[in-house]
């Protein structure tokens, strides 16, 4: 094998110098032709058969893929399938929630009771290393409310904190002649309401707009006109802002369903249009396959 010390000085060094880098002053001898062809035919014919083989191991994959294809496609096309039995249960999941909006969107009577006019009076706002403090009185009952004192401590912060009850009980301005099934949720309002009309007074104070003048308790609870259930100061009803949350996330979930009904629709229309071309892919690919088994066949017989 004298041809590969001359040819390939890389595989076989000479000497040490030449193998820290051939010298830049000898250039690479030019070989005959009749030689450099069968130096390079036994490499090249090596090397294409590897790459026969990674063909041929692509296809296969690809063969793979579109029998699946094909099997999908059929699937489609059948009365009974995978996606049909999806929107007939999304259908079905539909009406539950469009059933449920109905029901929501009656508005159901809320329990009312016209509470007297006690005065409201005395109120004070403090602010102190900007926490604000907040009273007034109802009738005879003293109320404060504060806000949390580690708002001192993180006055960066932008958003106030809530108003916490600190001195008053509500109990104490429910009247004794409201019904007994009534209390509870009257209590329930006026505990609300209570803490609502505090946060009004903090929040007119830091804007520098008047206080409410003449309130009385039944300012903190009157009669809503969609409902009839009681309203805070500020005219909202909470029965009124739970139906309206029920109704939206109701309305997101119709929405969701009817998206998720299109897309298994949409699917199921694009997998069977796609069955004639994955049918012809699936010949082209065979036939590739045969004709590179024959070569890789050819190959393999020469080598040997
Ligand atoms: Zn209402």
């Amino acid at each position: 094998m004298v041809w590969r010390r001359i040819f390939q000085p890389e595989d076989e060094p000479e000497s040490q110098s030449e193998a820290e880098g051939p010298p830049p002053e000898q250039p690479q001898r030019a070989v005959p032709p009749h030689i450099a062809e069968r130096l390079n035919l036994q490499p090249r014919r090596r090397g294409s058969a590897v790459e026969l083989r990674r063909r041929l191991a692509r296809l296969e994959n690809q063969r793979e893929q579109t029998q699946f294809d094909i099997a999908q496609g059929e699937l489609a096309l059948e009365d009974d399938n995978p996606w049909k039995q999806r929107v007939a249960l999304l259908t079905e999941t539909l009406e539950t929630v469009e059933a449920d909006r109905k029901r929501v969107e009656q508005i159901d009577p809320e329990p009312f009771w016209q509470v007297p006019p006690v005065p409201i009076t005395d109120p004070t706002i403090r602010i102190e290393n900007d926490v604000a403090s907040v009273g007034y009185t109802v009738g005879d009952e003293r109320f404060t409310y504060e806000e949390p004192l580690d708002w001192a401590e993180r006055g960066h912060q932008i958003a106030r904190m809530e108003l916490q009850l600190v001195e008053g009980q509500p109990e104490a301005v429910l009247p004794e002649t409201v019904p007994a099934e009534l209390r509870e949720p009257l209590l329930a309002h006026l505990d609300h309401s209570l803490f609502v009309f505090a946060t009004v007074l903090r929040d007119r104070h830091l804007d520098e707009e008047p206080l409410p003048t003449g309130t009385t308790l039944a300012d903190l609870a009157w009669p809503c006109p969609d409902c009839g259930g009681w309203m805070d100061f500020r005219g909202r009803c909470q029965a009124c802002a739970r139906r309206r949350m029920r109704l939206q996330e109701l309305f997101q979930e119709r929405s969701r369903l009817l998206n998720e009904r299109a897309a298994e629709i949409e699917e199921q229309h694009r997998i069977a249009e796609r069955l004639p071309l994955a049918r012809k892919q699936l010949r082209d690919i065979e036939l590739q396959i045969s004709e590179l088994k024959q070569k890789v066949a050819d190959t393999d017989e020469s080598e040997s």
